[in-house]
């Protein structure tokens, strides 16, 4: 096996081998760009390297060793070396990017002798000094774990006995002091002397990003983020160029598109006189790159020409990392750029339109997850207008986030799980904060530009972000930051708007967002190209009304439970259950009877002529009736019964085990009349509806159907009262009547039970629950054990476990289209708006998925990618 290229010898397609770093590298080189020379140590070499007990062996040394010499040969200059020494970078590139996640170390193969080599050789002490302390200082954190503030202290100690304000101000003669400090604290933490040895330096620096791949930000990230673990990070050896050589020099980061907008137009920020990371960790504050243009035309133009080649190249925006020495411009990075999920959609409609890329590429560019973003709250103009504008930073993230503040990440996942929103604030972030970025609403920093840490992972995120802002007087350890003289203490609310940078005193109402011209450009490609029909799960015309216009092409699951609790009707309900005999109850369901009629007319009003399911009731009586003893005293007052009759009835509901309890068509089987009634208020509704001109279609859902008997029974009660009455009516009315597939008893004997049953909505939640065994109310006790045991990959609750769960699916449609070929199939469970199970629904030939209206939006991209 070969496990080190140069980038001569790579391709932008061998990703997986070289990660995205260095195929990318190796791309670049290739078509001509400045791209300073090096080569690559394969992601296999990671692997293989944790197969080996994290040894480096003696085939890759030698292979590294020959790949150097290689590499010295073509540079004229040779690591180590007193008077024209070789410098490098080692630069972890892993297949998919995860920005900070993986560490860099810049300048190695100084030391004593190398430093005044490189002194001599570029005519510049204060450059040579400023990377060596660069490099002990990064070589210390990355790859032996001393923490970098043992170094800020002294760097920020100096700055302040000379009365410097930037570390550009440093001498030569100040960064050799403390260098020199550096190395005694080197000394003082790992016990030995900073290593002089330019090779055993490269190794130490290779191991430790081998190393880093399994650092526990590395793993939250890649867990985060559905990264399998075993791809292994490349090792990228690259020799150095110097942005820190004066003010002709500098580094920084650029994005072909603006990456919160999507805006055809060069965006990005740079640092005169700076090295790497200066520019992510928002040390000073960097320029735009539109200045650029005054401080050095020609490299600027050099630099316009060569984004808007890789944008070509690569078909898409690119986020690029240049460094210009003496006025000449390196490349160091390209990769697609990471954007919202408004810039991914915009940028992907108008490369259709400039044609670079197909529809369907454009389409497949979505994560259909990510679009729910977009149709997320924006802050209600008036309570924006009314608000306390408490500061402004940059507008990093785009969307709006209220809640609690809390200054670290830990606090932050705390409140979060008991259910706070939460804003994380600090100084600035890092990447030990992703788990706190995660939990929070948003994210707000006092430092740091738009490619800070914060801005790129909160970008990545899609979540809100204000970030720089720099009037914050922020102290984490105390639990507060000031503006002014305002004080803002943990716990106490603010709000964020990451489009415009605003911070604001206390939680500003929020209101639904309008989606742009360009979303329903895409939404349409995406409609032409799916097979899957879309529905929503919806109780209430204002529900469906959204879904219709988030694209629900009907109502998948319409419960009619949600109609009983409203404060009017609760007393009503109760007088029905509590009802001893069958007169008792009749009278109680006459009076909910009319209500039941005017929720669906509203409904069927909401939906036009798309198809209605209705599921009859399905909860067991007892959630309707007090608990309480106080509260059931006072219903015996209002019902004007004896209290213990009432409390007698109460304990007569209770059940062990409710959700495998008396509900469902169990209830039907016990008090047909409440199917009945429910019936009639159905069939009427849509008469009623259809006499206004719209030609409603009304499907009657019998939930929790165990056998084709059962079903026979129910549905009996149903068509005897809705044929009764449409028999009786002027109007002809066409309406289904079918059945949950929710039990594992009805998915195995969907053969029979698809005879008495015109469409079939998989329960996928109940399914999973009765199929795994696992009470949907307690699983999360231990689901998240095994998910980090590895017992299961993901919640099933979450996303359909295929392999049996699905499998049951799968059976119920062939068993089901076996007797009915007919039947129509969906599905109607919290899976019906996850992707990879709207996938798995379209693999197996369903008609559609139905989802909550705000993943109406996902389902139909989840779809498209389905079908493509
Ligand atoms: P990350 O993956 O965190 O972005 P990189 O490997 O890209 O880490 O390194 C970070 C920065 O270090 C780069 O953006 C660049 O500015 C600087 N850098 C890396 N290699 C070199 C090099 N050979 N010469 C000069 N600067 C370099
Ligand atoms: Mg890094
Ligand atoms: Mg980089």
């Amino acid at each position: 096996t070969k496990y080190v290229y140069s980038f001569s010898e790579g391709t932008k397609e061998m990703k997986s081998l070289l990660g995205g770093k260095g195929a990318n590298l190796a791309e670049m080189s290739i078509i001509g760009l400045p791209v300073p020379p090096g080569f690559t140590i394969t992601t296999q070499a990671c692997t293989d390297y944790y197969k080996q007990n994290k040894e480096l062996w003696s085939d890759l040394l030698d292979e590294i060793k020959s790949k150097l010499a290689e590499l010295e040969q073509t540079m004229g200059k040779k690591l180590g070396d007193a008077t024209n020494p070789l410098l490098v970078s080692v630069r972890s590139g892993a297949v998919f990017s995860m920005p900070g996640m993986m560490d860099t170390i810049l300048n190695l193969g100084l030391n004593d002798e190398s430093v005044e080599g490189i002194a001599k050789a570029m005519n510049n002490p204060r450059l040579a000094y400023d990377s060596y302390r660069r490099f002990i200082q990064m070589f210390a954190d990355v790859a032996m774990d001393v923490p970098k503030y043992k170094f800020e202290a002294i760097l920020e100690r100096t700055k302040e006995q000379k009365g410097y304000h930037y570390d550009t101000e440093l001498t030569a003669e100040d960064l050799k002091g403390i260098v020199a400090e550096f190395k005694t604290v080197y000394k003082l933490e790992i016990g030995k002397d900073f290593p002089s040895d330019p090779f055993e330096q490269l190794l130490m620096a290779v191991r430790a990003v081998f190393n880093s791949w399994n650092n526990p930000r590395a793993i939250t990230y890649r867990r985060l983020n559905d990264i399998p673990h075993d791809l292994g990070t490349a090792v990228n050896v690259q020799s150095m160029v110097f942005g820190n050589t004066g003010d002709k020099s500098g580094t920084g980061v650029a994005f072909t598109r603006n990456p919160s907008t999507g805006e055809n137009k060069l965006f990005g920020e740079y640092l005169i006189n700076a090295q790497g990371e200066d520019v992510v960790a928002g040390i000073r504050t960097p320029q735009s790159i539109d200045t650029l243009k005054d401080d050095m035309p020609a490299v600027y133009d050099e630099f316009i020409r060569i984004t808007q080649l890789l944008e070509n190249h690569y078909k898409d925006m690119q986020d690029i990392e240049f460094t210009v020495e003496d006025e000449k411009l390196y490349i160091l990075q390209t990769r697609n750029g990471k954007r919202t999920s408004q810039a991914a959609i915009n940028v992907a409609v108008d490369m259709v339109e400039e044609g670079r890329i197909s529809k369907e590429e454009a389409v497949l560019r979505i994560e259909p997850e990510r679009v729910n973003e977009l149709l997320h709250p924006k802050f209600e103009d008036k309570a924006l207008k009314a608000a306390h504008l408490l500061a402004k930073g940059l507008p990093a993230s785009p969307g709006a986030a209220a809640g609690k503040v809390y200054f670290n990440a830990e606090d932050c996942v705390a409140a979060s799980s008991k259910g706070e929103k939460t804003l994380l604030v600090r100084l600035e972030t890092s990447p030990e904060d992703i788990e706190g970025m995660v939990a929070a609403e948003g994210i707000l920093t006092a430092r740091g530009g738009m490619t800070s840490h914060a801005a790129v992972v909160a970008r990545g995120m899609g979540k809100c972000c204000v970030a720089g802002c720099g009037t914050l007087r922020i102290d984490e350890r105390a639990g507060f930051f000031k503006v002014g003289d305002l004080t803002v203490k943990e716990g106490d609310y603010i709000s964020l708007d990451g489009s415009t940078g605003s911070v604001y005193l206390g939680a500003v109402d929020r209101v639904e967002p309008k989606l742009s011209g360009k979303f329903e450009t895409l939404m349409t490609w995406v409609d032409g190209m799916r097979k899957l029909k879309v529905r929503t799960n919806a109780d209430t015309p204002k529900d469906a009304r959204i879904a219709v216009d988030f694209g629900a092409e009907g109502i998948g699951l319409c419960r009619t439970e949600h109609m009983f609790f409203e404060a009017e009707r609760i007393p009503a309900v109760r007088e029905m259950i509590i009802a001893q005999s069958l007169e008792a109850r009749m009278t109680a369901l006459a009076k909910l009877l009319p209500m039941q009629r005017e929720d669906f007319m509203g409904i069927f009003r909401a939906m036009g002529e798309r198809s209605v399911t209705i599921r009859l009731l399905d909860p067991p009586l007892h959630e309707f009736l007090p608990r309480e003893e106080k509260d059931i005293i006072e219903l015996a007052r209002t019902m004007s019964i004896p209290v213990d009759d009432l409390k007698a009835r109460v304990d007569d509901l209770q059940e062990f085990n409710p959700m495998l309890g008396h509900r469902g068509c169990r209830l039907a089987v016990t008090y047909p009349e409440i199917y009945a009634m429910q019936a009639q208020a159905i069939i009427e509704g849509a008469i009623a509806v259809k006499k206004e001109g719209i030609d409603v279609k009304p499907e009657i859902m019998i939930p929790l159907i165990g056998s084709v008997k059962e079903l026979a029974y129910v549905k009996s009660i149903v068509t005897e009262v809705a044929d009764d009455i449409i028999a009786k009516s002027d109007v002809k009315l066409n309406y289904l009547v079918g059945t949950m597939i929710e039990i594992p008893r009805a998915a195995i004997t969907a053969d029979e039970i698809a005879k008495e049953a015109q469409f079939f909505s998989f329960g996928t939640n109940d399914l999973t629950q009765m199929g795994f065994g696992f009470s949907r109310d307690d699983a999360n006790k231990f689901l998240g054990e095994y998910e980090e045991k590895g017992i299961l990959e993901k919640d099933p609750f979450q996303v359909l476990d295929q392999a049996g769960i699905g499998k049951l699916v799968k059976m119920g449609c062939e068993l089901g289209r076996s007797t009915n070929p007919d039947i129509h199939l969906g599905i109607c469970g919290e899976h019906g708006g996850e992707p990879s199970s709207v996938e798995f629904c379209h693999r197996i030939g369903l008609d559609y998925v139905s989802c909550s209206p705000f993943r109406v939006p996902v389902a139909r991209i989840a779809a498209a990618h389905a079908a493509l």
